[in-house]
């Protein structure tokens, strides 16, 4: 059987033995036969051909050159010793370098003589280089032999290397394991779709992926690993969600009621946008059915899913549900509760606020009233599910700003019921759609793809520390027309104090040019009590300060439509979606609001981008994109989280094709075939029945 072999301890592979393994096991996580065939490569060596010098530039993988040896030269003295080789092919010339091993290259290398040399090629003043090259004696047969290929090189460490586990030692291994498992891997992936789709057969994967032949060999294996990593999750999520609707029955809100249309009609101050409503329509749905809704809202800053969850709320009240909204932080939390109290007119529904610096009499009054039911609405912080909160018949949970709950969290809140409420999960930092379907794959999704008529793009400018006086400009007279001003400073996690000391010494600064009594600033910190943060954000909610400076505390949700200016400090020293949440504070009104990024002039490459493309661009889905691109899912919050983001060789922001491809495949055979009881089905539902998270249908109802 398949994984039978895969499970195979590492110990009885020829060659390894107890000491290797347990080296093995430390170093690289590498246990079994299956993890040593998933230890892929990190980049192969191009023997398929030999380059011109001509043709050499530094994009260039480690590649060989046919050369013959001009001549030797040393250069330096005692210490900055090194021996420099010219070397030349019909196109021109190379200079190859060594520091070390000298006099041993000089024995054995000779003049005149032609070379296969290869590494990896720089430049010097215009000239191609090549430091330590490997070097070996060409002789005409070798052209045709045949055993020109790319060369896996795989990761190795210090202590592998004690152990001979070099890349070449590794590559050794990699060997002798195809020798023995290569015919016993069966097939998983239906035969259908590795048609369909040209890809490797399994065992034909493996063996090409660590010796690949030629390139499209090599893209051919990888495409297929791919593809069955990615089809493997979707499964399992896609699975898992199945399993979920067959299991929960969820809550009918039968009603679209009183509250409801009164809400809708009479006290809503705007008009919903279109997309708001396609989302409100798509609950109303779920919320139908019978089944638990799990549904994600993605909307960029300011799209207005706060209505959106609130108009769900009612629906749930309106069939004699309570319903919760859950933020990250108290501050959001708050600023939740006092939107929702503004919006819905006070007395209209009872709304209340627990966090944890709810006073004990309030939270005894509070849970009181929901045990009751005659509480309508919670919000709060991770209090909701943290502490022993009942309620008398929760149907809705709002959970905001997802990417900091976990799934686990998101469990907690079901077993406050027999029936599980239904779940909306909304997400302000738009994730890209293939992080979003890996990530939540197991939800559906709306997307709010529409700002509220009016609103005028935000505008953004990157302003240098000697262009500092263009900031203050733009400050006061936004100021003097009435507007408030954000001034954020970074977070800097490896030291609270200087943390500080950088904000207020840019309080001093602000204050000096925007002095007392003509001008206020609240300062809001991480240092602060919660009590005192409410009071100074309040304080700017109210307008009673025009300036409000503050660490990234004010990051999410905060909402004071009359502030205009964003000014981000160290602008650099940010991910691209936090400057892009920060600057979503902004541009929630009907004037026209503004972003300054202020930097050093020293800028990394990747800052820099990031700088443009604020500059460039309010989209935040495009900025996820461009996000993704630079810093790789891997760094992307959230995934800690999933558990499932650790990826042996899909890259989700180059392989989102691929991606599309699997789920789109996984759709399809579990709709025709959920049991997967087809026989073309039948290797699948082996493999996926062993894999420590694959759940039969069976073994749950
Ligand atoms: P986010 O999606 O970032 O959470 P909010 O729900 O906080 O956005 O909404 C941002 C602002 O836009 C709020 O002041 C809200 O009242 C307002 N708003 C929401 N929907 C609309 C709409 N359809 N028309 C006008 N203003 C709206
Ligand atoms: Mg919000």
């Amino acid at each position: 059987m398949n994984d039978q072999i895969f499970k195979t301890p590492i110990e009885y592979l020829k060659g390894v033995g107890p000491q290797r393994a347990e080296i093995l096991k430390k170093e690289i996580a590498v246990f079994t036969y299956g993890d040593l065939l998933s230890y892929y490569p990190f980049r192969y060596i191009d023997r398929t051909q030999f380059y011109k010098i001509r043709d050499l530039n530094l994009d260039l993988p480690y590649i060989q050159i046919l050369v013959r040896l001009k001549s030797f030269e040393h250069l330096g003295d005692k210490r900055t010793k090194r021996l420099i080789a010219q070397a030349v092919d019909d196109t021109g010339e190379i200079e190859l370098i060594w520091f070390q091993s000298i006099s041993w290259v000089q024995k054995n290398l000779h003049l005149n003589q032609v070379y296969i040399i290869f590494g990896k090629v720089t430049f010097y003043n215009g000239k191609a280089q090549m430091a330590h090259p490997e070097m070996e004696l060409f002789n005409k047969e070798q052209s045709n032999r045949g055993n020109l290929s790319l060369q896996p090189v795989y990761s190795s460490t210090e202590k592998l290397k004690q152990y001979s586990l070099d890349s070449k030692g590794i590559q050794r291994l990699m060997a002798s394991l195809l020798d023995v498992c290569l015919s016993q891997i069966d097939e998983v992936i239906p035969t259908y779709l590795i048609h369909q789709y040209k890809l490797n057969k399994r065992a034909e994967a493996f063996q090409n992926i660590h010796f690949p032949a030629d390139a499209n060999t090599l893209k051919r294996a990888q495409n297929t690993l791919k593809f069955e990593e990615l089809f493997f999750i979707q499964l399992k999520l896609l699975r898992s969600k199945l399993l979920r609707t067959k299991k929960f029955k969820g809550n009918v809100f039968e009603n679209v009621g009183e509250k409801f249309t009164e809400f809708y009609e009479n006290i809503l101050p705007f008009q919903l946008t279109n997309a708001q409503k396609k989302v409100i329509k798509e609950i109303r749905a779920d919320t139908y059915k019978g089944i638990q809704m799990n549904r994600l809202v993605q909307g960029d800053v300011g799209s207005g899913k706060t209505v959106v969850a609130l108009m769900a709320m009612l629906l749930a009240i309106d069939n004699k549900f309570q319903a919760c909204l859950m933020a990250p932080t108290e501050i959001l939390a708050t600023q939740h509760y006092h939107s929702i109290k503004s919006l819905l007119k006070d007395e209209f529904v009872s709304v209340e606020l627990l966090t944890g610096s709810t006073k004990k009499k309030s939270r005894r009054i509070i849970a009181e009233q929901l045990e009751l039911g005659t509480l309508s609405i919670l919000i709060g912080t991770h209090a909701l599910i943290e502490e022993p909160v009942k309620f008398k018949n929760l149907g809705f949970a709002v959970i905001d700003e997802q990417h900091r709950f976990g799934v686990e969290q998101r469990a907690a809140l079901w077993r406050k019921n027999i029936i599980p409420p239904h779940v909306l999960v909304m997400t302000a930092t738009p994730i890209p759609r293939t992080l979003a379907m890996t990530l939540y794959g197991d939800l559906d999704v709306s997307v709010i793809d529409e700002l509220p008529a009016g609103r005028k793009p935000i505008e953004t400018l990157h302003l240098f520390e000697n262009q500092r006086l263009r900031m203050f400009g733009l400050m006061k007279q936004e100021i003097a027309k009435g507007r408030q001003v954000y001034v954020v400073y970074p977070l800097i996690q490896e030291s609270a104090k200087l943390d500080l000391k950088n904000l207020m010494d840019g309080v001093d600064v602000m204050s000096r040019e925007f002095p007392l009594p003509d001008y206020r600033i609240s300062i809001v910190h991480g240092q602060l009590k919660a009590a005192d943060k409410a009071f100074e954000m309040q304080r700017f909610v109210k307008g009673e300060t025009q300036i409000m400076v503050a660490t990234t505390v004010i990051e999410v949700g905060v909402n004071v439509p009359n502030a205009t200016v964003m000014i981000i400090e160290n602008a650099e020293r940010f991910g691209l979606s936090q400057l892009h949440q920060l600057r979503g504070r902004v541009g929630r009104g009907a004037d026209q609001s503004y972003c300054i990024l202020m930097s050093g002039t020293k800028l990394s490459r990747e800052g820099k981008i990031r700088l443009e493309t604020m500059v460039k661009t309010n989209d935040g889905f495009e900025i996820s994109e461009i996000d993704l691109q630079l810093r790789g899912p891997g760094n992307i919050e959230g995934k800690q989280q999933s558990g499932i983001m650790d990826l042996k060789i899909a890259d989700l922001a180059l392989d989102q094709k691929i991606l599309q491809e699997a789920r789109k495949c996984v759709i399809k055979i579990l709709d025709e075939d959920p049991e997967l009881l087809k026989s073309e089905h039948e290797g699948l539902k082996s493999f996926f029945a062993k894999t420590e998270n694959g759940i039969t249908l069976d073994k749950i109802s």
